[in-house]
């Protein structure tokens, strides 16, 4: 397989994009190499700028849930661009959008368009600030919340594939605000809320974590949550960027029954194109502009191309309720690897939920940020580099999650397990 074209295309962008890339995951600098140049995408599958094929298991970082190019999605892109790109005045899509977000999550009464993940969360923050007026908040450990100065603490997703938990540029006075906990640790979180009685705005918590590779929540972790703010009178924040109408139509708080105060969305709600949301209760809403005092705004948010692709994205989830055979293809795929690594001694745990998956290469099992860590990085670079130069591609760092889209079929999972089973017989030499 030759990757000439991609190689001369990194390097010309290595010359004036910094790091050649747009976000810096993309770089493969947890795995080495050049990343590949992508030409175009279709269904499971993404052809490179040398015309390699490729499986892919990371559909935009969970963005295309309907895989590349889908139809539906490229006619409703199509049909908006012809009728303007954006108006900065109100269209019937914003509304349209609004509404499937708000059916699909009982928890949402109001909630407001933006262009990214990153916003929404920054957003929620100042808003959960004014509504509880309190500054403090918790976090966990290995969990994303995209990149505003105030998350920037022992962040997941490229954060961790960096060795960068804390960026420079990040005032202390910022994150002095901010407690960052062990995922899945109740106790941590009582004790900080009883250290600081009325000073804790909220709880920020990926539902189920994907963002240190997938670390599902313990029985009992979500509802504790949501009993111990409701005890302390702060607001419990489920960032659902990416388990949102991922682990079901209705997010993750329909799958585990858990009302959340405030809604994070993004990824799948803009069809791969850049939309973020926050939503919740009205009364929290309400303090909004222009309803209430807490400002935050956007030229292009509510862009009718980006909400378009949304709405044809949520609507044929909605009629055709493909989260059955999601799971039962991504159960394949994490029982298949599973009897290879056992039966050439390779020992990885899978943590894997609805569409999502991740193989940690170690031998205890993944509850938080410290025993994710603990994936042995070399193996997963060997193990990737295998399977890409066989067609196969999964993300370009151990610690996220790879995603089955409903464009991939049994027969992409059989030749993926065919790879596999070759790429782990190679790592027995460790
Ligand atoms: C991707 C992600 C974000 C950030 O979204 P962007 O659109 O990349 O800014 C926030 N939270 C979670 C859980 C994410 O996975």
């Amino acid at each position: 397989m030759s990757i000439h074209t991609s190689i001369e295309l990194y390097d010309r962008a290595l010359r004036k994009l910094v790091g050649g890339v747009n976000s810096p995951v993309r770089s493969f600098g947890a795995v080495g190499g050049t990343p590949i140049f992508i030409r175009e995408g279709r269904g499971s599958r993404v052809v490179d700028e040398d015309g390699n094929e490729y499986i892919d298991y990371v559909c935009s970082w969970g963005a295309l849930i309907l895989g590349h190019a889908h139809p539906r999605v490229v006619e409703a892109v199509k049909n908006t661009a012809e009728k303007g790109t954006s108006f900065g005045m109100p269209t019937s899509l914003e509304v349209e959008l609004a509404e499937l977000l708000c059916e699909a999550f009982p928890s949402i009464e109001k909630v407001r368009l933006v262009n990214s993940g990153t916003e929404a969360t920054m957003s929620a923050l100042r808003l959960a600030r004014a509504y509880t007026g309190r500054t403090k908040f918790i976090k966990f450990d290995g969990c994303y919340h995209g990149h505003a100065d105030s998350f920037l603490v022992k962040a997941g997703s490229g954060a961790t594939t960096l060795g960068v938990p804390d960026s420079p540029g990040v005032p202390a006075l910022i994150t002095a605000e901010v407690m960052s906990l062990p995922y899945n640790s109740l106790e941590a979180v009582e004790k900080a809320f009883e250290i600081n009685e009325g000073e804790i705005a909220a709880v920020f918590v990926e539902p189920v974590a994907a963002n240190m590779g997938v670390v599902l929540p313990k029985k009992g972790f979500l509802e504790g949550l949501r009993a111990i703010t409701r005890k302390y009178g702060a607001l419990l924040i489920f960032d659902e960027v990416i388990t949102g109408f991922r682990l079901a139509y209705g997010g993750a708080q329909t799958e585990f029954g858990i009302d959340a105060d405030i809604t994070i969305l993004g990824k799948i709600i803009g069809g791969g194109l850049p939309v973020g949301a926050y939503g919740g209760k009205a009364d929290i809403m309400h303090l909004l502009a222009p309803e209430g005092p807490v400002y935050q705004a956007g030229t292009l948010s509510g862009n009718p191309l980006a909400v378009s692709a949304g709405i044809a994205t949520l609507s044929w989830l909605k009629e055709n309720n493909p989260y059955k055979e999601l799971a039962r293809k991504t159960k394949l795929l994490c029982n298949g690897i599973y009897g290879i690594a056992q039966k050439q001694g390779i020992p990885v745990q899978i943590n894997f939920k609805s569409s999502m998956l991740t193989v940690f290469f170690t031998e205890e099992p993944v509850v938080d940020y410290t025993t994710a860590l603990r994936s042995d990085r070399k193996q997963y670079a060997e193990f990737f580099h295998h399977l890409l130069a066989e067609g196969i591609y999964i993300p370009p760092s151990p610690f996220e999650s790879w995603f089955i889209s409903t464009a991939h079929r049994t027969e992409d999972i059989e030749k993926t397990l065919e790879v596999i089973d070759k790429g782990l017989l190679k790592l027995r030499k460790y």
